[in-house]
């Protein structure tokens, strides 16, 4: 079977967006009118159905990232000349919630371009800023979709200017709203020049009309903006432009395009998605102005290292290079079982043949390959270039893992995920559960790189770890929902770490040599402290074969196991780069372990003389009360050791931005509700480790303070 879409019409595209923007319904709106969906499931009634799971449901909250595709052909390609053209969109689902940092992340490394959705009343908010800022990590173009015209205190001025000062001076509006609140009629297409609304029960009849007189000079100079900004980015339109001071729709699309993809420009598009108003046109743009895999060969070329060679290798993005794809999410599911998503960056994968995993070493058979729509599944024979799709019967194959021929290997960078902040205990309600909950555990692990399962070694109990309490809440419930696993959990508590503040030298021996063959490691080791946020550097300093070759990987292995346990209160030590640069090896009694435990015990002894503190997770908070409540509020956020970065405005609203340790975060949504008699809400998410004080950090090491 041949590729059905060319390359050059497919989008590999995702919606990100602050909780309760309105990504849901954006996404429920865009399967809608794309036929694939024949009934839209409002979020408020539980039934949206990118929403695969219970308790996304209940929550109200995506949280699986699904893929599915649809198809599109833009509304106003009936006036074209030519055959409409149809472009297949694949459509990544990213939660909203940023204690689902995995998903974001893991999303956002397969997206080639992204639709970021904003509360028209909120404008941007603090989610929006970090997700905004990990898509500029990852190179991702995007639009702008302001919703929520209709509600009451909206505004696509502020919004935008909100867009401008926060997150990109290059926002360029290329719509602007008819009414606003409950007299939202519609948007104005500033390249068409038209007006549109949107009519019948699901707004699926696009009527164009004629700009209402009274926006006719705003939509205007708008425009006039907005064909500067396009002509900017192409040498030959500018010269057009500065000649005629026009350019035509085809032109305006191109230079739009062309700057879109590029990051030097940004289309903001409007709308009311829960009103039925402007979906249409997102998909437009998102035809319009974002990449398809082809684009992408120059500002995001797929790189990675060949594992036999160790040498950078890069793809093109054609059928014809050799198979090329990442793992992106594992996903249990009710009916196939497991399901491997992946996305092919390069070459095509048959049914029935066989795959390579070059980051596990191991061979794959490709059992079934599905193609994910919103509401079914489809068999597939074979994937191209661009496709995302899911894979049935993977052994090995977990998330970030690359996909490969076995002859051409290659090895696609990873996705970041970021380290857990928080962490509880389990214990299984029952015997019966006992042995479940640790096969539960180790599958959920597999599917959230965020998550993380270890064993107290003192206490002999099981610890979980995770980015949130949310994070965790949700894991749980999935236990006991999808598999049937009762347990208790306990407090949730800050995961702190250790670092040294000076830099020090160290020897460690470990030598024993009475009678038979003896023990014998000893190694010298630097250790100094890195940036914050660096983790872990190893050096081999060791010149002149002092200790053989074969012996260093043991020395690194014993330092960062040591690692693992600090010597202040047993946290983990990070941000330290450990240089070995002396020793010394006996021919006949040394080994790797004799080495792996001098590697420990050096650091161990080192760590101790080097001035260890305690950092803590610090998390990015904002609160939004009414205006009575603000002095309560911020008080009691001063007693928190918050930093307090900013106060802002919204619609009678006070909006406090702050830095708060997680610590002093837990039972935040009880406080915050009892002072503002249930008005105030807040979000937090984690930002960066920092320093305890002193007497705070006295307390956790003694065991006075979780
Ligand atoms: P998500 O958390 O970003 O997925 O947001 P949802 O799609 O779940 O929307 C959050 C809430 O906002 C829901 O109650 C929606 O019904 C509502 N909502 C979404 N879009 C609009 C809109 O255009 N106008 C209004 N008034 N409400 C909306």
């Amino acid at each position: 079977m041949a590729r059905q879409y060319s390359l050059e019409k497919t989008r590999d595209i995702g919606i990100i967006a602050h909780i309760d923007a309105g990504k849901t319904t954006v996404s429920e709106r865009i399967l809608y009118y794309t036929g694939i969906s024949h009934k839209i499931g409002e979020v408020h009634e539980g039934e949206a159905i990118m929403d695969w799971m219970v308790q996304e449901r209940e929550r109200g909250i995506t949280i699986t990232a699904a893929a599915t595709t649809c198809f599109w052909t833009q509304t106003y390609s009936k006036n074209f000349k030519q055959e409409p053209k149809e472009y297949r969109i694949n459509l990544i689902d990213t939660p909203g919630h940023i204690d689902f940092t995995a998903e974001v992340q893991r999303s956002l490394r397969v997206l080639d371009g992204a639709v970021v959705v904003f509360d028209g009343v909120a404008g941007v908010e603090p989610q929006s800023e970090t997700v905004w800022r990990q898509a500029d990590g990852y190179k991702v173009p995007r639009l702008c979709f302001i919703n929520k015209l209709d509600r009451l205190g909206a505004s696509f001025e502020s919004s935008l200017a909100s867009i401008n000062e926060r997150l990109t001076p290059n926002a360029v509006p290329i719509h602007l709203n008819i009414g606003l609140e409950d007299q939202f009629e519609g948007v104005i297409d500033l390249i068409r020049m038209k007006a549109i609304r949107f009519e019948g029960e699901k707004g699926e009849q696009i009527i164009e009309g004629e700009i209402p007189e009274n926006l006719k000079t705003k939509a205007q100079n708008m425009r006039s903006h907005m064909i500067e900004k396009a002509a900017e980015q192409d040498d030959a339109l500018l010269e057009k432009y500065l000649v005629n001071k026009e350019l035509t729709e085809d032109e305006i699309r191109m230079g739009l395009r062309k700057g879109c993809l590029s990051y030097s420009l940004v289309p903001v598009l409007c709308g009311a998605a829960l009103r039925n108003k402007g979906v249409q046109l997102v998909l437009d743009a998102v035809v319009d102005f974002l990449p398809s895999p082809l684009d992408l060969t120059e500002s995001k070329p797929i790189k990675g290292i060949n594992p036999r060679a160790n040498t950078e290798v890069t793809r093109q993005p054609q059928d014809s290079e050799p198979f090329t794809a990442l793992a992106f999410k594992v996903a249990a599911d009710p009916f196939v079982g497991t399901l491997v998503y992946f996305r092919v960056y390069a070459g095509t994968l048959k049914k029935g043949s066989y795959t390579y995993n070059a980051t596990k070493n191991e061979q794959e058979r490709v059992g079934r390959i599905l193609r994910m729509h919103a509401n079914h599944r489809e068999d597939v024979e074979q994937v191209y270039t661009g496709d995302i799709a899911a894979l049935v019967g993977m052994k090995a194959t977990t998330t970030g893992d690359t996909l490969c021929d076995e002859d051409k290997q290659i090895i696609l960078e990873k996705p970041i995920f970021p380290e857990p902040v928080i962490s509880m205990k389990v214990e299984p309600k029952t015997k019966a559960d006992q042995e479940k909950m640790s096969i539960v555990l180790h599958k959920l692990q597999e599917e959230d790189p965020t998550f993380r399962v270890k064993t107290d070694e003192d206490t002999l109990e099981t610890i979980i770890a995770g980015m949130g309490e949310l994070h965790l809440d949700v894991l749980v419930d999935r236990m006991r929902r999808e598999f049937n696993v009762a347990v208790n959990v306990g407090r949730p508590q800050v995961a702190y770490r250790e670092t040294i503040k000076k830099p020090v030298e160290q020897e460690g021996k470990y030598i024993h040599q009475s009678g038979g063959r003896g023990q014998y490691g000893h190694v010298w080791l630097k250790l100094a402290p890195l940036e914050r946020g660096k983790g872990f550097e190893f050096v081999n300093a060791i010149k002149g074969g002092i200790i053989p070759q074969s012996y260093i990987p043991a020395v690194e292995k014993g330092v960062k196991e040591a690692m693992g346990k600090g010597v202040l209160a047993g946290f983990p030590i990070v941000d330290m780069q450990v240089t070995l640069y002396d020793g010394s090896y006996h021919e006949v009694d040394s080994s790797e372990a004799a080495f792996k435990i001098a590697g420990s015990i050096a650091l161990q002894e080192g760590a101790k003389k080097a001035d260890v503190v305690l950092l803590e997770p610090i998390m990015k908070v904002e609160v939004i009360v009414p205006d009575r409540f603000l002095g309560d509020v911020t008080g009691d956020l001063s007693s928190k050791r918050a930093k307090i970065e900013r106060m802002g405005e919204r619609i009678n609203l006070k909006v406090i931005d702050s830095f708060v340790p997680l610590a002093e975060m837990f039972g935040y949504a009880t406080k915050l509700r009892s002072m503002t008699e249930g008005r105030g809400t807040f979000t937090m998410e984690f930002d960066h480790y920092e320093e305890v004080p002193r007497h705070i950090a006295d307390l956790i090491v003694s065991g006075k303070k979780a």
